[in-house]
């Protein structure tokens, strides 16, 4: 049995790395990163960061980082799947900017991995371990001990689960399951040179559809166009539900940008998409969860890796606070519970709203959208304003 350091992560994706940065910055203390990959890094493509991402990234010392590889959209628009009609846009220029204190930024998953990789490495007191396949962890007398797929094991004072959506570490607080959400994204993103119709490159575009949606956006400096499809399966009984022969079924008449743009988009890997209820409890002694092993949600308020980088700043806020870790880690999820389990909810919510397909439903939509004011930043204050709560309530420090 290797003791290896004060603090174990186990799973080293945006959530692992942004803790690991946040408690040793935090506390000096020594952390190893385990990851079940053979190497560190992200697949998949573009992530949108909001200004509660952005007010993370800058405390962790990274935000300057970010925002050489990032682009700093002008709009979020919502626009008509079939007509193109913008139904909605949000104005993410100076005013957006001076609300929340930080800006909102798209870039690729890759970019961002990269730099918290880089800044945990600056820190010989980070350190890392590839293909460990974490099984389980126990508890003995103030130190935690995880064992892997050899059933080789190695100890630390605490433990903290950075594992993902089928977190194993997850299993010593609820015994559920993901759930099939039934619908699938495709998601690739292409040189901007190759992209042929006139795009709007200043916006973060989401077109709105029954039971469907898809998503752009340019990323790394704008070099690359990303783009995300997104529909329900009507058939997700079968293994290959949601097939890209599907995909053109269910985007059947949909505007010629939208056809034009689905050309484009890489048919070989589909991601079924899936989340999980919330819990009340996510923390045992030394042992807590964070991320999506905590609190998994569904993407369509592109919050679910933010809502991991809100985690890792009150972890790191809570250790250097608190004598023990269990009372850090019971105070870390005091505050992170209900603010992440609204999230979880509400995004569920968002996706019925976007995605309804009931006439009379799209109708009373469309209409309360056409209210909605580009500058009304009151509507999202809920979830881009959160740091301002936390500070107002003592609840951070820095
Ligand atoms: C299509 C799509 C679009 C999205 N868009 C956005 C967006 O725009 N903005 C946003 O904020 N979020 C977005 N998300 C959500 C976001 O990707 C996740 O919430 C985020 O990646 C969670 O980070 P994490 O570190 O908690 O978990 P993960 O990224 O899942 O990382 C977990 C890590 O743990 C490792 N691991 C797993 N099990 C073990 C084990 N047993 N032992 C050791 N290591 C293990 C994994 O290999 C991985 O490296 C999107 C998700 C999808 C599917």
């Amino acid at each position: 049995m290797e003791n290896v350091s004060d603090i174990i992560v186990v799973g080293g994706g945006i959530g692992g790395l942004a803790t690991a940065l946040s408690i040793y910055k935090n506390t000096g203390k020594s952390i190893s990163v385990f990851e079940q990959a053979p190497e560190f890094g992200e697949v998949g493509a573009g992530i949108q960061l909001a200004p509660n991402a952005l007010e993370v990234l800058d405390y962790l010392g990274v935000k300057e980082d970010i925002l050489k590889v990032a682009v700093q959209p002008k709009r979020l628009v919502l626009k008509d799947v079939y007509t193109a009609k913008e139904v909605a846009t949000l104005d993410l220029g100076e005013d957006f900017q001076k609300e929340f204190g930080q800006p909102y930024v798209v870039l690729h998953r890759s970019d961002l991995h990269r730099v918290l990789f880089e800044a945990c490495q600056k820190f010989e007191n980070i350190k890392f371990f590839n293909n460990q396949v974490i099984q389980s962890t126990e508890q003995n007398d103030g130190t935690v001990t995880i064992t892997n797929q050899n059933g080789e094991k190695f100890t630390a004072e605490a433990v903290i689960g950075a594992d993902g959506l089928k977190s194993k570490i997850r299993k010593n607080f609820a015994d559920d399951e993901p759930i099939n959400s039934t619908y699938v994204a495709y998601r690739g993103t292409i040189p901007i040179e190759e992209v042929s119709e006139d795009l709007d490159l200043d916006d973060v575009i989401m077109w709105i559809g029954p039971n469907l949606h898809m998503v752009q956006y340019p990323v790394r400096r704008g070099e690359l166009y990303n783009q995300v499809v997104v529909f329900k399966s009507y058939d997700a009984t079968k293994e290959d539900w949601g097939n890209p022969d599907e995909m053109a079924k269910r985007f059947e008449g949909a505007h010629p940008k939208v056809q034009n743009a689905l050309s484009y988009i890489n048919r070989q890997f589909r991601w079924p998409m899936f989340d999980r209820l919330p819990i009340d409890n996510w923390t045992e002694g030394n042992v807590t969860l964070m991320g999506d092993a905590a609190h998994p949600m569904l993407q369509y308020l592109a919050q679910g890796a933010v809502q991991a980088l809100e985690d890792s700043y009150i972890l790191g806020e809570q250790l250097k606070a608190n004598d023990s870790y269990e009372e850090a880690f019971k105070k870390y999820q005091e505050i992170r519970i209900p603010r992440s389990a609204m999230v979880q909810t509400s995004a569920r919510n968002w996706g019925e709203i976007i995605h309804a397909e009931d006439k009379v439903l799209m109708l009373l939509r469309d209409t309360i959208f056409e209210k909605h004011q580009p500058k009304d930043f009151h509507r999202v204050d809920f979830l881009y304003g959160i740091f301002n709560k936390y500070k107002a309530e003592k609840l951070i420090q820095t």
